[in-house]
């Protein structure tokens, strides 16, 4: 099995943390969605035989297109790929684009789970992050949400974002938990260098939490959600059980995926792929029937690495039997000493030939995968 990720580059203004690719200018709507239709039918080999159990309009804004451009672009996924019955397909959207049109369009296109950036119900932390929509409007959305036929809702929520108390992240929570969506995201804000925030930092005027701070809003986020039944079954990702996304565990667990549309990535095991990240760049190579992408070929090391950086942000584990089978390598044997003292550290136990960090591991997952790392 393999996804399909769509990533459609605009976005009504630019969020003062986002370093995603993206155009605040929509002038290129139209060729960019033609290309992207075209991609698709130039690269249908790149699934081989996987047939297609996701699909995920990604961005970017997606909810900002016309829901024309939305059929548009399913329908030439299901006139080039061999996808099963009933896939998982995901739309990310803005709580300002939320209307009843588009809702019903949507279902009627065949999406079935909606991804929603309310990253916040506190109207001074959304302006400080230059969000478009304010609370009230967050809320609005997911009332309407709320009684339509979307009932595989995910929300996105940022913590750490502003110093201070805890209150607003409590809040956030508990707000949130009253709609009781069955897939919670949640990010600890990171600044990226390309951001307005990364420049603000640079000048030394963007007042960031610390560490500890951050952290221990994940522990309130964890507490709230496991005491309401959420399954934290990735670092940054909870749901009620049945509902992880079908998508990103694709990612997690090691699978095939395509990515199509400027800046989309794509992974078959061997490489990963780059579209290059410019709109126009994008549309003039797919014109002259070239893939825009930079290529960077895996190693052995660099798939055992990608596999444990992954796995391990997950519930499941990284498990030394996968490891063995497909790399010929003995993950446990040459980290005997490390996963000990892992263990008795309390960040990981040892579960059925697999190595599962414990909430107090997650914290940490970076560094501990980096300390299980192949050196090539
Ligand atoms: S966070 Fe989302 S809406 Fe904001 S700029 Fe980035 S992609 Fe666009």
């Amino acid at each position: 099995m393999a996804g399909i990720y769509i990533h459609i580059p605009f976005c009504q203004q630019a969020c003062y943390y986002c370093d995603f690719y993206f155009s605040t200018s929509q002038k290129l709507t139209d060729p960019v969605i033609d290309a992207i239709c075209k991609e698709l039918s130039l690269r249908k080999k790149y699934t081989g035989d996987e047939k297609i159990s996701t699909i995920y309009l990604g961005g970017g804004t997606p909810s900002l297109l016309k829901p024309a451009y939305i059929t548009r672009l399913l329908d030439a996924v299901y006139a080039y790929y061999n996808v099963i019955t009933g896939p998982e397909v995901t739309i990310e959207a803005n709580p300002e684009d939320i209307s009843r049109t588009k809702l019903n369009t949507w279902e009627k296109a065949g999406i079935n789970r909606l991804s929603l950036g309310v990253q916040s119900f506190d109207n001074k932390v959304l302006a400080y992050m230059n969000r478009v929509h304010n609370a009230g409007k967050a809320l609005a959305s997911l009332d309407m949400i709320r009684t339509s036929a979307f009932k595989n809702v995910n929300v996105d929520l940022i913590y750490g974002v502003l110093p201070g108390s805890h209150k607003r992240w409590e809040k956030d929570l508990e707000i949130l938990l009253k709609y009781r969506p069955v897939h919670i995201s949640a990010y600890n804000l990171t600044i990226e260098e390309n951001t307005v925030f990364g420049r603000w930092a640079r000048r030394g005027k963007l007042q960031v939490p610390d560490d500890d701070f951050s952290a221990e809003e994940y522990e309130i986020l964890v507490s709230m959600l496991e005491h309401e039944g959420y399954l934290h079954y990735e670092i940054s990702n909870f749901c009620l059980p049945g509902y992880e996304s079908q998508h990103n565990s694709a990612y997690w667990k090691n699978k095939y995926y395509l990515g199509v549309g400027p800046a989309a990535h794509s992974f078959n095991h061997k490489s990963r792929q780059y579209n290059v990240s410019n709109n126009a760049l994008y549309v003039r190579a797919i014109a002259d029937n070239k893939i825009p992408a930079t290529i960077e070929p895996l190693t052995r090391e660099n798939q055992i690495n990608d596999y444990i950086l992954t796995s391990l942000r997950t519930m499941w584990g990284t498990s030394f039997h996968t490891i063995k089978e497909k790399w010929g390598y003995d993950l446990l044997q040459s980290n005997r000493s490390l996963i000990e003292r892992l263990k008795a550290g309390g960040m990981c136990r040892i579960d059925a030939g697999k190595i599962v960090l414990t909430e107090k591991g997650f914290l940490l997952a970076d560094k501990i995968a980096s300390g299980l790392f192949v050196n090539s």
